[in-house]
């Protein structure tokens, strides 16, 4: 059984001068119900007119609006769900633009600060022996691991974009599974025979520790480049597949900045040149997002059909049905263009077209009701449900090689 945790891969990203003593106080409680609360909205857009009032409203507030679905108000279209993060000091105004334009929504997530204190509650001071451990989110200082060498080996990576939190959770918990039930869970253990896990759990080095520490909504990393003072690359933009096509932007002050040229990012030179050196070795490729509860695979920075379509769609509808009938969640499938939209410089169509025909990003819980924020005892389930799909993916890999 050989699982290998890689974040030693960017763990120069982190030296200790740049690890955080920020810890959210333990006196900041639930603010009282009659101050305004930071909120998450939903909204379906009955009409094109209605997508481009929705599409201004979102881009022109800066900061204090932030998109969660889709992830760049140039997605934004007629009868797609638009879920957007509102900063309590504009709650009102942006209400009453949406009802003058006779927009109906929702409120998602009414009361965010209280959902942001539930998770970051406790971390670090479970022992990692125990369960809860792997059911808690964890900020960076927690997680350390070393290399060896592997024959076959599965790569799973966990939190490129800084913001969903649950990804990095799995990859942690992914391991604690494999360790704590080998020789319990018996698929398991078997697939440990075959093959190896390569796991990096955070992608996003700085961009995860500047959620802990000052933006909880933040997704790129924090990088930044000459003539802008905008922070940050959309590290799953910065891959070199169909590099700054439609669905990204040139713009460094946007959330999908594919930054200055492919692979500029240190985070993202890292991973590829790592799998490009074990590209024999890697026969899978698992890239664990947030949130919407797909399983993803090849193309998305093009509408075009890849080489393997009919399988990987097999695969992925597989995983989906496996989900549905074990956890009892309802997963979507498809090739990435077709399911979401196009997204250009991503790490799993890089990854395919480097020759590694298993590449498969999967989108974990929820659909909405948390979004980003999703509470603390809701990882485990989603976990359960995640692992079920890579048990999957696996034993087709392993049946393949
Ligand atoms: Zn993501």
């Amino acid at each position: 059984m050989k699982i290998y945790l890689l974040i030693f891969v960017l763990g120069f990203f982190f030296g200790k001068n740049q690890v955080a003593t920020f810890r959210f106080p333990e006196s900041q409680t639930t603010p009282s119900p009659v101050e305004p609360q930071d909120q998450v909205l939903y909204v379906l857009p009955r009409s094109d007119r209605q997508a481009v009032l929705l599409r201004n409203i979102t881009s022109s507030f800066d900061e204090m609006i932030i998109l969660w679905m889709p992830d760049s108000p140039e997605h934004i279209e007629k009868n797609k769900e638009v879920h957007f993060y509102v900063n309590a000091t504009i709650v009102d105004e942006v209400k009453s633009k949406l009802k003058e334009s006779a927009i109906t929504y929702t409120i998602l997530v009414e009361n965010t600060q209280s959902l942001i204190d539930q998770q970051t509650y406790n971390d670090t001071s479970g022992q990692r022996s125990t369960t809860s451990y792997y059911e808690q989110y964890h900020a960076l200082e927690d997680m350390t691991g070393k290399e060896k060498t592997a024959t076959h080996a599965i790569w799973i990576d966990c939190g490129i974009h800084a913001r969903e939190w649950v990804s990095p959770a799995f990859c942690l918990w992914f391991v604690g599974h494999a360790v704590g039930f080998y020789g319990t869970d018996e698929y398991m253990t078997n697939l440990l025979k075959y093959i190896d896990f390569y796991i990096l759990p955070v992608m996003n080095v700085d961009g995860y520790q500047y959620t802990w520490t000052t933006n909880r909504m933040w997704r790129k990393n924090r990088s930044k480049h000459p003539n802008s003072e905008c922070y940050g690359t959309d590290l799953n933009r910065n891959f070199d597949a169909g590099w700054c096509g439609p669905g990204a932007s040139r713009n460094p002050c946007h959330d999908t900045y594919c930054g200055p040229y492919p692979e500029s990012e240190p985070e993202v030179a890292a991973v590829a040149n790592f799998i490009r050196q074990h590209k024999d070795t890697i026969k899978g490729y698992i890239t664990m997002h947030s949130y919407s509860q797909m399983v993803l695979f090849p193309y998305s920075y093009t509408k075009e059909k890849s080489k393997d379509h009919d399988e990987l769609l097999r695969l992925a509808n597989k995983v989906a049905d496996g989900i549905r009938v074990k956890n009892r969640s309802r997963y979507a499938s498809g090739a990435g263009a077709d399911t979401i939209y196009l997204a250009p410089g991503g790490s799993d169509d890089w990854v395919y077209d480097l020759g590694i025909k298993y590449s498969f990003t999967i989108e974990l819980r929820d659909k909405g009701t948390y979004g980003f924020l999703l509470p603390p005892n809701l990882i485990k389930p989603t976990c359960s449900e995640a692992l079920t799909g890579i048990k999957i993916i696996s034993a087709h890999i392993v049946k393949n090689i």
